[in-house]
């Protein structure tokens, strides 16, 4: 087995992960109760990755929230801790273990509530639920999560079945592995946790927030080759600015999203 702390060589390129980001995980404050997320993964080299950068990063830093990653590796079989096999009935590709899979969840269990409402356990995968806003919001309710990142064919189903683990898909496309999945849905719950988002107010007028999509955002310069920005919006007059961007967001709704559009008529058809 390769030395986990030599970058290894790629051809030409070698590949180190950084110290900073990952010493975010382990050299910060914890307040008290933050929301925490455990992600069980065989690269936790992968994180805290973007999610250590801007104001994720800064909340991080902060204690306002906390990231822990469990290794598969050390759970793994053997003097080679092999952590997949083949898959039964035969098929291309391998198969993460349950057995393996199951004493890295017990891992993330420690400390966790074994209340599903309270504390999801989820595996990221592309046949799970879709992820959306809604979804961000329910865990960011949650005091923490489970994110189990699957990598070749997947996982043994029985461990998903014993463990009641909730599957979530981030979109109808196939990755290599759950982490870019597990970063992206971390992203989208932590921003709605308080105090992460310098203004509140911007989570509660953005894309999906009301079931729109948000209406175009402009700056200075006030021209800008040739194309000015919406008069509207520069009259100062905020009833007409509100009615304005309610009208745009519902207009891109009802052209690139018709199935927003439909959820969206049918809640409001009382209006
Ligand atoms: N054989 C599986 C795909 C495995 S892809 C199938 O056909 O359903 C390898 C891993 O990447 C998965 O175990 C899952 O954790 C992750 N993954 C792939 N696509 C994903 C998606 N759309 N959303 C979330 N996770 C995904």
């Amino acid at each position: 087995m390769s030395d986990p702390d030599k970058p290894r060589s790629h051809g030409r390129l070698a590949i180190s992960a950084s110290i900073k980001p990952r010493e975010l995980m382990t050299a910060t404050p914890r307040i008290k109760g933050a929301w925490c997320a455990k992600i069980v993964t065989l690269f936790p080299d992968a994180f805290p990755g973007t999610l250590g950068l801007s104001l994720t990063g800064k909340a991080l830093q902060e204690g306002l929230w906390a990231l822990e990653t469990i290794d598969f590796r050390p759970f793994g079989i053997g003097k080679h801790r092999n952590v997949d096999d083949n898959p039964a009935g035969g098929g291309a590709g391998m198969v993460l273990r349950a057995d393996v899979v199951a004493a890295a969840l017990d891992e993330a269990a420690i400390g966790t509530p074994k209340d599903r409402a309270r504390w999801p356990v989820i595996y990221l995968s592309p046949r799970g639920k879709p992820f959306d806003q809604a979804t961000a919001r329910r865990l960011s309710a949650a005091d923490g999560i489970t994110l189990l990142c699957g990598r070749f064919e997947g996982v043994d189903q029985r461990v998903l079945d014993h463990y009641v683990v909730e599957e979530v898909s981030l979109g109808d496309f196939v990755l290599t592995g759950g982490e870019i999945a597990a970063q992206a849905m971390i992203d989208a719950t932590v921003r709605l946790l308080p105090g992460v988002l310098g203004n509140a107010a911007s989570t509660e007028e953005e894309s999906h927030s009301h079931g729109l999509l948000e209406h175009p955002q402009y700056t200075r310069p006030a021209v800008w080759e040739g194309r000015e920005i919406p008069p509207v919006l520069m009259s100062g007059h905020h009833g007409e600015i509100a009615k304005w961007r309610r009208a745009e967001a519902e207009k891109l709704t009802r052209e690139r999203r018709p199935d927003l559009w439909n959820t969206y008529a049918k809640h409001n058809s009382g209006r």
